[in-house]
């Protein structure tokens, strides 16, 4: 009877020794997991039946509030009433086409409130564990990552763009359109006028002697007198037009949505204020310019037109815009 104790004694410490080392593979296991799955703020779980959401205090902490201050049932409206007025919405939708089954995975990126009244940006990312015999959603286990020190530098980045972008548009001396910002938007131009079967014109200024005004007074009155014509004729641009330099002494304008007659006008009611205009220490000049209209030329060939325009206008003694006869 004794022996039979022992035995079975044995057997059960076997037993619990199985269990313990089978347990404790399986937290190992679990801790390993955890490293990469909980997120830099850790896990949540939401029971959807009774509302309760369980989660890492960090979730909470993070956003300012004190330990004694973290409800003891939390529901999801805890976090979703935080959450910022243009991402509620988003969010909301991400959940529901989870829930729907439409998506795999719930994800979103949002603005929650912090409890001095900024917004932390979160990253959450969870789905269904468990349903009912129906099918329903029972439980959604997720991880939650703080990442707003990324979206400020996202924000910071795009900024930076930004200013490049408005670098590279602009052309150093004059600050007017650079040629890449004026082809750029000539292409747009081209490209709408090609699919509403309509005309723009284009037109190319060449200032006249630009040579014996450096020649005469330097390069730096030379560059002086650059800025104050492409700030001269600027003023005159309508917002739906662009109007840059082309490269050297020349500039370029578009014209969008004008015909031949009301660019034609334009053209000369540039020339002549440029001609009656006294730039810096006196000087006087006049400009030059080739108009061409597009009737469904390519681009290299509007160009080559108001070119040769240009040069025609120079040709037959300078000071005037020639255009389409
Ligand atoms: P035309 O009437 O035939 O156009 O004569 P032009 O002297 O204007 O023409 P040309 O092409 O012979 O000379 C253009 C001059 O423009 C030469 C160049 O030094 C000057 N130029 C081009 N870019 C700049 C600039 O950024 N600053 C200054 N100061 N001069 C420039
Ligand atoms: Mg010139
Ligand atoms: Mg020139």
């Amino acid at each position: 009877m004794a022996e039979d104790t022992c035995l079975s004694l044995e057997r059960r410490i076997e037993e619990l020794e199985r269990t313990v080392r089978t347990l404790t593979e399986q937290k190992n296991r679990e801790e390993l997991l955890d490293l990469p799955w909980a997120g830099n703020l850790g896990s949540w779980i939401w029971n959807v039946p009774s509302d309760t959401v369980i989660c890492n205090d960090l979730k909470i902490l993070n956003l300012g509030y004190a330990k004694q201050e973290i409800p003891d049932r939390i529901g999801h409206a805890f976090f979703t009433d935080l959450l910022h007025p243009d991402d509620h919405g988003p969010v909301m939708d991400q959940m529901r086409r989870h829930l729907a089954g439409t998506d795999a995975v719930y994800e979103a990126s949002y603005r929650i409130r912090h409890k001095d009244g900024s917004w932390r940006w979160y990253y959450d990312r969870g789905k269904i564990t468990q349903r009912d015999a129906a099918g329903k959603p029972l439980q959604l286990v997720g991880i939650v990552f703080d990442i707003t020190k990324q979206k400020l530098m996202e924000q910071q980045l795009a900024l930076q763009n930004e200013l490049l972008q408005q670098l590279v548009d602009h052309d150093e001396l004059t600050k007017v359109l650079s040629r890449a910002a004026l082809f750029r938007f000539l292409r747009s131009t081209h490209d709408r006028c090609v699919q509403e079967d309509r005309s723009f014109a284009l037109l190319m200024l060449d200032i006249d002697h630009f040579k014996h005004i450096n020649d005469s007074y330097g390069h730096q009155v030379g560059d002086e007198v650059l800025v104050q014509l492409a700030r001269l004729v600027g003023s005159r641009v309508r917002g739906a037009d662009a109007f840059g330099r082309y490269g050297g002494e020349e500039f370029m304008m578009v014209l969008d949505g004008l015909g031949m007659q009301e660019a034609m006008q334009v053209a000369e009611r540039i020339r002549i204020t440029v001609a009656d205009h006294a730039f810096t220490g006196g000087i006087r000049l006049t400009i030059s310019g080739g108009l061409a209209l597009f009737q469904g030329q390519g681009i290299d060939e509007l160009v080559t037109l108001a070119d040769n325009r240009l040069y025609e206008a120079k040709r037959s003694g300078r000071n005037k815009i020639i255009g389409p006869r």
